[in-house]
């Protein structure tokens, strides 16, 4: 009797075994698709709020004038 789990990115159902090299995902496929997929995600989080504080505010009282 072999448990299985379901391939987080597909839903195919994977065996549990140590055969299944890319368990829970049922191939190295799905498994860099959906680690690209978590990276992606992660990488746009911050670009998306962009609500950095203070730092590089362009009009600072303190911004040098060039003529
Ligand atoms: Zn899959």
């Amino acid at each position: 009797m072999v448990k299985t789990v379901e391939c987080p990115h597909c839903g195919r159902p994977v065996p549990w075994t140590p055969d299944s090299r890319w368990r829970p995902f049922c191939s190295e496929r799905c498994r860099l698709i959906d680690l690209g997929d978590w990276l992606e995600e992660r990488h746009r989080l911050p670009a998306d709020d962009s609500e950095t504080p203070g730092e590089d505010a362009p009009d600072s009282t303190q911004a040098p004038v060039r003529h």
